[in-house]
């Protein structure tokens, strides 16, 4: 069962709730900050969001961004390294492991240093939709049902 609100009754302001712009909460997600109020850290490892904000108190336990964000990187790094590789393929036509030598590293590096900054993104994009029971109203309640 899911509650609604604090008293447990419906009314239009518990459906509706506060505003949430969807893009600054991803872009404060994707700086590693709260969602909500764009202090807070939101990571306490290199993947670990934290349980709450240190600063605005919301709960970030109920995220569920379980792969989407290696996904969203894979696409990404994917857009920006096989257009590279066929430029200089086209374009010059280096030895193959000249090639390997650029575009292993680039690939794997470009991978790391996006994961995070995704990941929070993808943490900003739950919260603002109000996805999976990211509700401060409702900390952590996530039986479905
Ligand atoms: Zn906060």
């Amino acid at each position: 069962m899911e509650t609604v609100g604090a008293t447990g009754v419906w009314t239009r302001e518990t459906a509706v709730g506060e505003k949430r712009d969807l893009w600054s909460a991803m872009k404060r997600g994707f700086r590693g900050r709260c969602p909500r109020c764009g202090e807070g850290k939101l990571f306490r490892a290199f993947l670990k969001t934290a349980n709450n904000c240190s600063v605005c108190g919301l709960d970030f336990t109920p995220h569920r961004a379980d792969d989407l964000p290696a996904y969203l990187v894979i696409v990404i790094v994917g857009h920006i390294v096989v257009p590279l590789a066929l430029w200089i393929e086209t374009s010059y036509s280096p030895g193959v492991w000249l090639q390997l030598s650029i575009y292993l590293p680039l690939t794997f590096v470009l991978s790391l240093a996006l994961l995070q900054p995704v990941k929070g993104a993808v943490v900003g994009l739950q919260w603002a939709l109000r996805m999976h029971g990211f509700d401060e109203n409702s900390p952590g309640e996530t039986s479905p049902g």
